[in-house]
C-alpha cells in the first residue's frame, strides 16, 4: 500500500505507469478490437496517409492497414520483451544466488563463465546466437534473454554475498536449516526487491534489442508484424511515405520512455534508503516554523525559550521538544538527564539548528546566544557560530571522527574552518590540544587513525576538536556513556578542569545521575520532551520535587549500599505523537491524582529550584510562573 503511495508520489513514474496500462491494456483487448487483418494486403490502397478512409493511421507498401499491424505488432512486442525479462532474471538471479551463497570455488567457475559470455558485445552476442539458431522470434527472445543473464547475475550474486555473512544467516545454518531452505528463506527475500528493481529497468532495454534483431530481419519473419520488422521493411519508403516508419517508431519511443520511467519510480519507491528520506538531502539548517518568538533577554551565555522541535512525518507530528526554558552562565555546568527518547539529544540538536529537516522543524521558542537568536538565524551567521562559539561532543566518537584521515589533520581542519592560520600553525595547535585532553605523547598520536586509538583516547580527540576554537559553550550529548567507568571519570575530569581554567558552559546530556552529581552545578530533568524539574544538583538530589525525579534517582545502585531496595519504574513514556492532556507522567506515577490529567501542569516553585508537579513530593516555595 505505501508503495503504491510512493510510486504515485513520483509524477513521472506515475505517468510512465499511466502510459504504460494504456498501450498494455490495448495489446490485451487487440484480439477482439474490430481491426482489419493485419497480414491482408491490397495493392491497390499502397502508402495510404494517415486519416485516409478506412484506415486510420494508413497503410504500408502492402496496403496493410497499418493501425492493425501496429496493435499486433505492439502486442508481440511487448510480450516477448517481458518473456525476455523474465527469463533473464530467473536464470540470471539463480545464479548469481549459487555463486554468491557458495562462494569460493563454485563463484569463481560460475562468474568466470558469466564473464566470459560479457567480454562479447551483447549485439554481437546476440547476433550470433541468431545465427546459429536460425532467424525466427522465438531464437530471437532466447538470444535477448541469453546476453542479459550475466547482467542478472553479476548484481544479484554482489547482494548475495554481502548477506550470506550476516549474522541472521549464520543463526539460521547453526539452528541446522539445508542450503536450500536458507537460500529460499532467507537469502530470497531480501534479493527479491532487487530483481525487481534491475528487471524494471532492463525491460525497455530488452524491447529495443529484440526490435532491434527484428529490424535486421532476424526476429519476427514476415507476414507477422512487431515494431522492429515493421521499422525495418518502412526503411525503403522512408523518405516518399515517411508515416510507415513514424508510426511503429512512435510506438516504440512510447513504450520504452514508459517502462524506463515508471522503472525509475519502482525503484525509487522500493528503495528502503528513499523510503526513510535519507536521500532527499536534509537542509543546511533545520527548517523554522513559528508564530511568534518568546520577548525578553535570555540568562546566561546560552538559554532556550520555550523552545519546540517537532517532526513532521506525512500526517504525523513528533513532539520531540515541547517547550523547553533553560539557560546556562559562563564556568557553569548544566545537566540534563532523561531517559532514552526523552528529547536530550533534539533539544542538543535545536540549539544550532542541526536537527535534520526535513522532518524536523523548530515549531516554537527561542535559543538565544549572546542577545541573538540562533532560531532562524541567517545560515552563513549560523554556520560561522557552529564549531567555532558553541561546539558539540558527541557519544560515539568513532562514528564522528573520519575513518580515513589522522587525527591531527581532522584537529587541524577544525581550526583552518574558522581560522586562517597556516598548516603548521594549525598543527602546533592541534598537538597543543591533544595534551590539554591528556592524550600521552600528542606529537606522534597526532599522526594516528581514529581506530588506532582506544575509546577514551577517542572520546579526548572529540573533547579536543570541540575545544579547537576556544568556544564559550559546550554541548555534550552523552560523551561518556560508550566509555567504561574508570575511562569516563578521566574524561569528566577533564571537562570539569576546563570549565574551571576557561570559564566554558557546558551543557551535559546524560542518562547517569552519578555523572550529575560528579559535573554538575545545575540538572535539569526531561520526561516526554518537557523539562519536569530543574534546580540546583544537591537540592535536586536530596529533595526531589517531581516523583519522576524521586523514582529516577531510587532507581540507580549506589555502590557500599547494596542493601537498598532498587526501584523500577513501571510501563513506558508515552508515545511524542500522542501526548496525554495532563501531565505525561501521570499513567505511571504513584502518586497521580485526578486533577493531574486534566490540563497540562505549568512549572511551580521558584527560579532556584522549580517541578511540573502539582503534588510534589517535597514542597516548592512560591510560583515561578
Ligand atoms: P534522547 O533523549 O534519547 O536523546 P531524542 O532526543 O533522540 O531522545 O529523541 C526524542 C524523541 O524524538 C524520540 O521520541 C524520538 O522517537 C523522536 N525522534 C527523533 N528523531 C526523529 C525523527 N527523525 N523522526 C521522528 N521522530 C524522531
Ligand atoms: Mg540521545
Amino acid at each position: 500500500m505505501s508503495f503504491l503511495r510512493r510510486l504515485s508520489r513520483n509524477r513521472l513514474g506515475l505517468l510512465g505507469l499511466i502510459v504504460l496500462f494504456v498501450v498494455v491494456l490495448l495489446a490485451l483487448v487487440t484480439p477482439i478490437l474490430p481491426l482489419q487483418d493485419p497480414n491482408a494486403t491490397e495493392t491497390a490502397d499502397r502508402f495510404l496517409r494517415p486519416f485516409s478512409e478506412g484506415h486510420l493511421l494508413g497503410t504500408d507498401h502492402l496496403g496493410r492497414d497499418l493501425l492493425s499491424r501496429l496493435l499486433w505488432g505492439t502486442r508481440l512486442s511487448l510480450t516477448v520483451g517481458f518473456a525476455a525479462a523474465v527469463i533473464a532474471a530467473t536464470i540470471g538471479a539463480a545464479i548469481g544466488i549459487v555463486a554468491g551463497y557458495f562462494g569460493g570455488t563454485t563463484d569463481n567457475v560460475i562468474m568466470r563463465g558469466v564473464d566470459m559470455l560479457m567480454a562479447f558485445p551483447y549485439i554481437l552476442l546476440a547476433l550470433a546466437i541468431v545465427a546459429a539458431l536460425g532467424p525466427g522470434l522465438l531464437n530471437a527472445l532466447i538470444a535477448v534473454a541469453a546476453v542479459n543473464v550475466p547482467f542478472f547475475a553479476r548484481n544479484i550474486r554482489g547482494i548475495t554475498v554481502g548477506l550470506a555473512h550476516k549474522e541472521w544467516v549464520d543463526a539460521a545454518r547453526l539452528s541446522g536449516m539445508g542450503h536450500a531452505r536458507i537460500i529460499l528463506s532467507e537469502i530470497l527475500p531480501n534479493v527479491v526487491p532487487v530483481i525487481v528493481i534491475a528487471m524494471s529497468t532492463t525491460v525497455g532495454w530488452m524491447i529495443l534489442e529484440t526490435a532491434g534483431l527484428s529490424f535486421l530481419g532476424l526476429g519476427s519473419q514476415p507476414p507477422t508484424a512487431d515494431l522492429g520488422s515493421m521499422l525495418g521493411e518502412a526503411r525503403a519508403a522512408l523518405i516518399s511515405a515517411p508515416h510507415t516508419s513514424v508510426v511503429p517508431g512512435l510506438m516504440i519511443l512510447i513504450v520504452v520512455m514508459s517502462i524506463n520511467l515508471l522503472g525509475d519510480g519502482v525503484r525509487d519507491a522500493l528503495d528502503p534508503r528513499l523510503r526513510s528520506g535519507a536521500l532527499t538531502r536534509p537542509r543546511p539548517a533545520t527548517m523554522v516554523s513559528r508564530k511568534s518568538v518568546p520577548k525578553g533577554e535570555g540568562r546566561g551565555i546560552l538559554a532556550l525559550q520555550d523552545l519546540e522541535t517537532q517532526f513532521h512525518v506525512g500526517r504525523r507530528v513528533y513532539r520531540a521538544v515541547g517547550g523547553v526554558s533553560l539557560h546556562v552562565e559562563p564556568g557553569e555546568c548544566l545537566g540534563i538527564i532523561g531517559e532514552s527518547g526523552s528529547g536530550k539529544s533534539v533539544t542538543a540538536l535545536s540549539v544550532m539548528s542541526l536537527v535534520a529537516s526535513p522532518p524536523g522543524v523548530i515549531t516554537g521558542g527561542a535559543v538565544r546566544y549572546r542577545d541573538r537568536d540562533l532560531v532562524g538565524m541567517r545560515y552563513l551567521d549560523l554556520r560561522h557560530l557552529r564549531g567555532d562559539r558553541i561546539a558539540y561532543i558527541f557519544q560515539d566518537p568513532l562514528a564522528t571522527l573520519h575513518p580515513l584521515y589522522r587525527v591531527g589533520d581532522q584537529l587541524t581542519e577544525a581550526i583552518r574552518v574558522h581560522h586562517r592560520v597556516s598548516g603548521r600553525e594549525a598543527w602546533d595547535r592541534a598537538i597543543d590540544l591533544l595534551r590539554q585532553v591528556r592524550i600521552p605523547n600528542a606529537a606522534e598520536r597526532a599522526n594516528s587513525y581514529p581506530h588506532e586509538m582506544s575509546g577514551g583516547m577517542r572520546q579526548r580527540v572529540g573533547i579536543a576538536m570541540a575545544l579547537a576554537n576556544d568556544p564559550d559553550v559546550i554541548i555534550a550529548d552523552e560523551p561518556t556513556t560508550a566509555l567504561d567507568v574508570t575511562v569516563q571519570a578521566q574524561v569528566l575530569s577533564i571537562l570539569d578542569d576546563l570549565r574551571r581554567d576557561r570559564g566554558l558552559a557546558i551543557v551535559f546530556i546524560t542518562h547517569d545521575f552519578g555523572v550529575v552529581a560528579q559535573l554538575c552545578d545545575r540538572v535539569a530533568v526531561m520526561y516526554a520532551g518537557k523539562i519536569v524539574e530543574q534546580g540546583p544538583t544537591h537540592v535536586v538530589l536530596n529533595d526531589p520535587a517531581h516523583p519522576y525525579t524521586r523514582l529516577l534517582i531510587q532507581s540507580v545502585p549506589e555502590l557500599g549500599q547494596g542493601r537498598r531496595d532498587l526501584v523500577s519504574i513501571s510501563g513506558l513514556p508515552p508515545p511524542v505523537e500522542d501526548l496525554p492532556p495532563g501531565c505525561a507522567f501521570a499513567p505511571r506515577c504513584p502518586k497521580c491524582e485526578p486533577d493531574c490529567t486534566v490540563a497540562p501542569i505549568p512549572m511551580l516553585g521558584s527560579d532556584h529550584h522549580a517541578a511540573r508537579c502539582i503534588h510534589p513530593e517535597t514542597p516548592l516555595r512560591e510560583a515561578a510562573e
